[in-house]
């Protein structure tokens, strides 16, 4: 293994690199960096995000950029903003010790101008996303005459993203003689074809084994039915008290139907797509980097940029639509010498879509078991505990307090103490989880429901309507009477069941208050009869507990960055609401099942 100084690095750079820690490079910078400094060659290379690809080809750029001229002599393009943020950041940082040295990164949502007025300033590299690039070319704003070097970064991203045509708008109005430095984590045939035609004879580099997925990350599957892939999501995070991750999802709509969900349920989540505002995103990303927010549900598109390192997990939602983004996917987690894992739901029709994966990653996917209640229940004491010990006692804000404390607690042995402090914080964790049932999807693929129409779906809530057969009450007629009160988009109906008086229908449990306010505030009619409807409970035992199960207790403070949330059930002191949209709102609580229960639906159909 070489060092920064045998790869032939100048003594401005190796001095920032200490100061940035850098110690050793990584096996593409070994390879990149010499190769770019002495040749002028172009180069393509096979790099998956978080081996160091960035210095990989900055650091030899930087090496050789002319100081004494103001041209851009180097562009490097990459597909999101965050990225070519997070590659300008890194180009200022490698080269701070050289003196006037300039970058400039462009990208689109943000003020031409004040690009532009920078760009006249003079910069020698300029990094940029394409469609902006391509944008200040047009208007002779970004002059590339002199330009050296060309990067591409994470060049099947740019295709896959749409960019081919902006790539080939500056390819093509770049000098021939420039070196063009092309990294992909995958080389599709998109790519191959940008390689054939842009590119003369390229040196071929590879840092691990062409599109395989890390070693450090170990990716795992759980079998679910399509219903339960939420409550699998909840009991994973449960089951790891620090995770510290991102769920991928397909769409704008899944995302934010996924994180609203756990925001609602306790979790500190928030989503990240294209629907957001560059703002909105930024804040995300800002209280993700900073872990205020613990899981990021994000599109394929909007995580690209993320720079973090220490992602514990990686949770599919859904398997992509093109096994090439797994490897994007997963490659979020094991990086910078750090363990990950990547978790896959998938129902049990599903599980043949892994074997093509598994031969791209050139890695087994390992069959694991959604934890149950008892084991997630062990876990959370234990955390619990844990954080009990390392709780600093604030011996000058409660001292006044604590001899009236002491009387009343007299008289309880130290073991009673403790299993009543504990169990203030456990109880509402072991009611929820000890109705908890098996979500694992065990059963043959062919008896595998994916509708989900499965007895034990803990994601619906049952409802008793009182109008039935002999209404004349059909259930397109009662999909039709439900859809008629708007209660949220698209909520999912589940069983239904029509009764010769009465009716049940299952809905999703998420918009079980939405359901009752939406027919109490409509009233609606149905061939005469004032229609009333009430959660009742399910009729077969189990399904998360019926009226019990439905919310999760509201999370131990502790399991996470808890210390900075002081909170109570309505007592004495007022809970501080973070301005985290991943805030675990507590406002539920006093109810033991954590359900928002409307008061005029007083009456229980058991
Ligand atoms: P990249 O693949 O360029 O996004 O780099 C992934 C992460 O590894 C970034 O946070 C870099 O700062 C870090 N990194 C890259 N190369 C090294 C190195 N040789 N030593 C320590 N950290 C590195």
């Amino acid at each position: 293994m070489s060092t920064f100084s045998e790869l032939g690095l100048k003594e401005e750079i190796l001095s920032a690199l200490i100061e940035m820690g850098y110690e050793t490079p990584s096996e593409i910078q070994e390879k990149s960096i010499p190769q770019v400094i002495s040749s002028t060659d172009d180069l393509k290379a096979f790099a998956q995000t978080g081996t160091g690809k960035t210095a990989a080809f900055s650091l030899p750029i930087i090496q050789q950029i002319d100081v004494n001229s103001n041209n851009v002599q180097a562009i490097i393009l990459s597909p999101t903003r965050e990225l070519a943020v997070q590659i300008g950041d890194q180009i200022e940082k490698f080269s701070k010790n050289i003196k006037g040295l300039k970058v400039v990164t462009v990208y689109g949502g943000a003020s031409i101008e004040d690009q532009t007025r920078k760009l006249n300033r003079g910069a020698q590299i300029v990094v940029g996303t394409p469609g902006r690039t391509v944008d200040l070319i047009n208007r002779r704003r970004l002059k590339l005459e002199n330009l050296q070097w060309l990067v591409l970064d994470e060049a099947d991203e740019m295709l896959n993203m749409g960019f081919k045509d902006d790539l080939d708008a500056v390819l093509e109005s770049t000098p021939s003689t420039k070196q063009t430095l092309l990294f992909s984590a995958t080389f599709p045939r998109e790519v191959e074809a940008i390689a054939r035609n842009y590119m003369h004879q390229p040196v071929e580099i590879s840092a691990g084994t062409k599109n395989t997925g890390s070693d450090d990350v170990s990716n795992e599957y759980y079998v679910v039915t399509e219903r339960n892939r939420y409550a699998a999501i909840k009991r994973i995070a449960d089951v790891n008290p620090d995770i510290y991750g991102i769920i991928f999802c397909r769409t704008r709509r899944e995302c934010q139907e996924v994180s609203e969900k756990l925001i609602a349920d306790g979790y500190n989540a928030d989503s990240l797509h294209g629907d957001l505002s560059q703002a909105q995103r930024d804040n995300v990303m800002q209280k993700f980097r900073n872990k205020t927010v613990q899981m990021l549900v994000a599109t394929d598109v909007a995580a690209r940029g993320l720079d973090v390192n220490n992602l514990t997990h990686v949770i599919n939602h859904k398997l992509p639509d093109q096994n090439e983004a797994y490897t994007h996917r997963s490659g979020r987690t094991g990086r910078a010498g750090n363990k990950g894992t990547s978790i896959v739901l998938v129902t049990a029709r599903e599980v043949g879509k892994l074997r093509p994966i598994e031969r791209k990653i050139q890695k087994k996917f390992i069959k694991k078991e959604v934890p149950s209640g008892k084991e997630i229940c062990e876990i959370q004491l234990f955390k619990l505990v844990e954080k009990v010990k390392n709780t600093e006692i604030n011996t000058k804000e409660i001292s006044g307090y604590l001899d009236n404390i002491y009387e009343q607690f007299e008289g309880l042995s130290r073991e009673e103490l403790i299993q009543k402090f504990i169990s203030v914080e456990f109880n509402a964790f072991l009611e929820y989880y000890s109705k908890a049932n098996d979500i694992n999807d065990n059963r043959p693929a062919r008896e595998s429901d994916d509708r989900g129409r499965r007895r034990d779906d803990e994601n619906m809530s049952r409802f008793f309507i009182n109008i039935g057969r002999k209404d004349n009450l059909t259930p397109p007629r009662l999909m039709g009477l439900i859809n008629d009160q708007n209660i949220t988009n698209n909520v999912e109906i589940g069983q239904i069941e029509i009764l010769d008086t009465f009716s049940f229908f299952e809905l999703d449990k998420n918009f079980e208050k939405e359901t009752l306010d939406a027919f109490l505030a409509n009233s609606p009619e149905f061939e005469g009869r004032g229609v009333n409807v009430e959660i009742t409970k399910k009729r077969r035992s189990g399904g998360g507990g019926g009226r019990g199960g439905d919310r999760r207790p509201r999370r131990d403070g502790g399991n996470f960055r808890g210390g900075d949330r002081p909170r109570r059930d309505g007592g004495d002191f007022k809970g501080k609401r973070r301005e985290s949209s991943g805030n675990r709102d507590n406002s539920n609580r006093g109810n033991s099942s954590g359900r928002v229960q409307n008061k005029s639906w007083g009456r229980k159909r058991d």
